[in-house]
């Protein structure tokens, strides 16, 4: 009797027992999407996002995504990635055409995760987009002497723990090959949330000159490359622009993760 148990257990067939490993290892390592929360096995491991992290962060990466979640990031559109920054269309604009990369609408997937960055702290969410971005920018093949984010208020970067924007502007510069400095733009005013105004005329005062250029840095001649997680009306990029202008940059590219696509398309930078 005890012979032919034991045949019994031999004779499981191959998917059955693969099935139960893999029921075994969502029980030891219940890897949760950082994006959707379903609990994903081990193969829906994003294993190049890891290589690609431990290079640009210089350690291991905690964040897990689902492969559903994954394809949905893979979406970016070839066209109408340019988009012109529309915040000031204004006679004698300081920033006069000014062009904004920006590879995905803020729906969907996207729209799910920003709140996740920004409200639930995952920072390595931010870092993934950025990479996502980065990788974006470089199939454009863009030149820029420095990659610099858009900064928080010292209160909102105490209250939140980091800047979102700098979490993604840094995996950019690195993939790139473009020198990041965090330390460039200020925020010399404290504005209220855009996400909280509607009006395209308050959201535009809301930013006006918020932001300034430090004085340990001279920007004269240089191509500037400002970066920032979600470019609604552009309003915010298009006062950072203004200042990084003003302290001498020749020219200067707005890049952001995602935002309103209507705005109309412009010319590859
Ligand atoms: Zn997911």
């Amino acid at each position: 009797m005890r012979g032919s148990a034991s045949n019994n257990i031999g004779s499981l067939p191959h998917d059955r027992i693969r099935e139960a490993l893999r029921e075994t290892a969502d029980l030891i390592l219940p890897y949760r999407c950082a994006v959707c929360g379903r609990l994903s096995d081990t193969e829906e491991r994003f294993r190049n996002y890891d290589d690609l992290y431990l290079k640009i962060f210089g350690k291991e990466s905690e964040l897990h995504i689902c492969g559903k979640c994954l394809s949905a990031f893979n979406t970016i559109e070839e066209n109408r990635r340019w988009s012109l920054c529309l915040s000031n269309p204004i006679e004698n604009d300081e920033c006069p055409g000014l062009a904004l990369f920006m590879p995905f609408n803020y729906r969907g997937i996207v729209e799910r995760t920003i709140p996740k960055i920004k409200f639930g702290k995952q920072i390595e969410l931010a870092r993934l987009l950025g990479c996502l971005l980065g990788s974006g920018l470089l199939l454009e093949g863009i030149r820029a002497d420095l990659v610099v984010p858009v900064p928080l208020s010292p209160e909102r970067l105490a209250e939140r723990g980091f800047n979102q924007a700098a979490q993604i502007a840094y995996p950019v510069a690195v993939l790139n090959g473009i020198p990041y400095a965090g330390d460039v733009l200020i925020k010399t005013k404290d504005t209220k949330r855009q996400s909280e105004i509607n009006d395209n005329v308050l959201r535009s005062n809301n930013v006006t000159d918020a932001y300034s250029v430090s004085d340990s840095w001279d920007l004269t001649g240089m191509t500037v490359a400002v970066v920032d997680d979600v470019s609604t009306t552009g309003a915010t990029l298009h006062e950072a622009a203004k200042a990084l202008y003003r302290a001498g940059a020749s020219k200067v590219l707005c890049v952001a993760f995602a935002g309103n696509r209507q705005n109309k398309n412009a010319e590859m930078f």
